[in-house]
């Protein structure tokens, strides 16, 4: 357990939050002085207020916020308690407005950013208090119920209070930390490195933004070598994959020093860490959140822990392991999507026969309190895999604890067969890895390298596609179509001649287009698309019977629409989402089609694409 030291007591006022939203904003418009702010506000806050620098820093990264990891609240939620506070009827253009705040509006810049879209209807209600006046610790206060609220009377009383005692621009940053994106481009880098030359080591071992600042707060203290190690029973951040930019599989050999390197599935599940000391156990997920309530805690309890607790070597005091959290299921032999973790987590019924959480292992980073982080993955995997019996770190039991499949690569063809055995397999890609290089806490380097199918050329699945609809963006994208709903043309209408055609929904897409793609889109069919209402909706596109993934916010008549040509990693039962009874896997745009457009979604001369009729299924 953590305590604050004395020195960190302070008798000094706590500064008006309004001191921190200037910060933010100026944060925000001045991109290159990021750092030079910050350490200058570091500075302000030791001479006027105190050493204790945490009650500051988890406004100011409010994503590493451990404490306060989730608030229950997303945009729709925080827009219906505003409609209620501010006594909207949600069917008034102001109602409708806050909770379709990623529907465009002509000459309305706020759309898509959510904040922005709330402060405009705070701000033009006579009543909400000009002068804030709310301290920095006051918000925090506020932070802390907002935490702690169990439904939406609790959600609407904090959202009252915000309404009497912030500002409509305070308002606008506090949804942002509500929201967890402060948008103000500051990254934990900087303000840790602006805090103590060793806090980022620190915070990497320990994904602890408190310990952080209550154990460097004197600038001058170093680190002991042990408080610079992962540490059991405490979450570390982990290393993550660099996502390759090039279809080109020579490159990632490039990345790899031209040298043997290790191929691993890319497992399609929750990361997560498993420490074990003793009968304990603790899980923690990538950002550091305990799960250990869902998969045990201790020898007896939990959806996991009980059935992998003799799975380790008599021998194994204590372990870190770093792996994948997937759902095994019996009765079907297979591994079920990520969307069945939740149930399969907490259901403890302990029936035999249903799905269940499994721990697929690829790392391991502590056994019998040696730190194995500075070894080479080689000898890592080695410590993983060669024991036997009593001294092997785990024997595997399948469906609950397994070791994650490793092949040893030399050159792209290798990886190219690999990716071919994952298609098979239904897999989502691979993860290239240097045998040679130690583990590296919280980086995204060449070391390891995700590839998916969808990246290599030859694999995959390639279809052409009828643009049916699409959904707002939010963000840079915000009052623009960020994604697409996309059908097949039913053939057999084609006998009823002068029938109009139908369209049956198949997929959703939204990576892939570049933005000339999307300026062409907003350019020739901006003004084609036409809000999309779910009580009554065009008769002419058949949904899926659960349709939660193909209603959009806005639907195009056939005559206007275009075709993509979609590439996916493979088809895959809709489950009833969409229409056609099956949808895409991974899917990216690879082109734009139409009679006016060309490969490259630019506008051409009429009759260039020939094919276009032909392309339409
Ligand atoms: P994506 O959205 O493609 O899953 P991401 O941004 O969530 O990517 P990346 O850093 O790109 O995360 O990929 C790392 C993630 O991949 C890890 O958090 C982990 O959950 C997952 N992963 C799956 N299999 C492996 C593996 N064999 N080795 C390392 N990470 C793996």
């Amino acid at each position: 357990i953590l305590e604050r030291p004395a020195e960190l007591i302070s008798t000094k006022p706590s500064p008006n939050f309004k001191i921190l939203c200037r910060l933010f904003e100026s944060l925000r418009d001045k991109p290159q002085k990021r750092k030079e702010q910050i350490t200058s506000m570091i500075q302000q806050w030791r001479d006027n207020v105190g050493l204790d620098l945490y009650p500051f820093f988890r406004l100011l990264l409010p994503e590493r916020d451990r404490e306060r990891a989730t608030y229950g609240l997303k945009e729709t939620a925080l827009a219906k308690c505003y409609v209620e506070v501010l006594g909207l009827d949600p069917k008034s253009e102001a109602g409708h407005r806050l909770i379709h705040w990623k529907q465009p509006r002509p000459g309305d810049e706020a759309t898509g950013d959510f904040p922005s879209v709330c402060y405009e209807a705070i701000k033009s209600r006579k009543s909400t208090t000009e002068k804030g006046g709310l301290t920095v610790d006051g918000v925090n206060i506020l932070l802390d119920k907002l935490h702690t609220c169990r439904d939406r009377k609790d959600h609407i009383k904090i959202v009252n209070m915000m309404m009497h005692e912030l500002s409509p621009e305070e308002q606008r940053w506090l949804i942002r930390i509500i929201l967890k994106d402060l948008k103000a481009g500051v990254r934990e880098k900087t303000v840790l490195s602006a805090f103590h030359p060793q806090a980022i080591e620190l915070f990497n071992v320990s994904s602890d933004l408190k310990r952080v600042c209550w154990t460097l707060w004197d600038r001058h203290s170093r680190l002991n070598e042990k408080d610079s190690e992962v540490t059991i029973m405490r979450a570390f951040l982990p290393q993550l994959c660099k996502r390759l930019g090039s279809t080109d599989l020579n490159t990632v050999v490039k990345m790899m020093s031209n040298k043997p390197f290790l191929i691993e599935e890319k497992l399609d599940g929750e990361r997560i860490q498993l420490h074990k000391k003793g009968d304990e156990y603790m899980y923690y997920s990538r950002k550091g959140h305990i799960y250990s309530y869902l998969y045990g805690e201790h020898v007896g309890t939990g959806t996991l822990t009980p059935y992998i607790h003799e799975a380790f070597g008599k021998n194994v005091r204590n372990c870190i392991l770093d792996g994948e959290m997937l759902v095994w299921d019996p009765l079907l032999g297979k591994y079920l999507a990520f969307g069945s973790l939740k149930s399969a987590a907490l259901d403890t019924s302990q029936q035999e026969d249903a799905p269940r959480p499994c721990f697929k292992v690829f790392d391991i980073l502590m056994l019998n309190d040696t730190c194995l982080t500075s070894y080479t993955l080689r000898t890592r995997r080695e410590v993983l895999y060669s024991k036997k019996g009593e001294h092997r770190v785990f024997e595997p039991v399948q469906g609950r604890l397994e070791m994650a499949d490793l092949w040893e690569g030399r050159d792209a063809s290798d990886i190219k067969d690999r990716l071919e055995w994952v298609m098979e397999n239904r897999g989502e890609g691979l993860v290239v890895k240097n045998p040679l290089a130690p583990y590296e806490l919280n980086g995204r380097s060449e070391q390891w390298v995700k590839v998916k199918p969808e990246y290599a050329d030859e694999l995959g699945e390639n279809l052409d596609v009828f643009v049916l609809g699409g959904w707002w963006g939010s963000g840079k994208r915000g009052g623009k179509i960020s994604s697409l709903l996309f059908g097949l043309r039913n053939e057999q209408e084609k006998e009823y001649e002068g029938q109009e055609p139908t369209f049956t929904t198949f997929g959703r897409v939204a990576g892939g287009l570049s933005f000339a793609d999307h300026k062409w889109l907003q350019d020739q069919h901006g003004h084609h698309f036409k809000p999309f209402d779910r009580e009554n909706p065009p008769s002419w596109i058949k949904f899926g019977p659960v349709g939660l993934d193909d209603k959009p916010d806005v639907y195009i008549e056939p005559d206007h629409s275009f075709v993509i040509e979609v590439k996916a990693s493979e088809i895959t039962p809709a489950d009833g989402n969409f229409a056609a009874g099956l949808t895409v896997r991974f899917p990216r745009v690879k082109y734009i089609r139409h009679d006016r457009a060309s490969k490259a979604g630019h506008a051409t001369q009429e009759g260039d694409d020939e094919n276009a009729e032909e392309e339409k299924i």
